[in-house]
């Protein structure tokens, strides 16, 4: 029971990514949303989440990689 209420807390937290999420970059669909420590948001696929992985992790306060959860 732990468990599934620790998953519905979190999706009632973050706003799961959808198709009409674009990379900020490349304007292909968005699997990763950084959020930044002055509240803004930058959205990237996989491949550029991927290719900025090191700044982002510098410069983040946050990051929402949800590539695992879409088919
Ligand atoms: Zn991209």
């Amino acid at each position: 029971m732990s468990e599934a209420t620790l998953t519905m807390s979190t999706e009632v937290m973050e706003r799961p990514l959808t198709a009409a999420d674009r990379c900020d970059r490349c304007g292909a669909q968005a699997y990763v949303r950084v959020t930044l420590p002055s509240g803004g948001e930058l959205l990237f696929c996989a491949h550029h989440s991927k290719a900025h992985s090191a700044k982002l992790h510098q410069v983040a306060l946050r990051i929402d990689d949800q590539s695992a959860t879409l088919s």
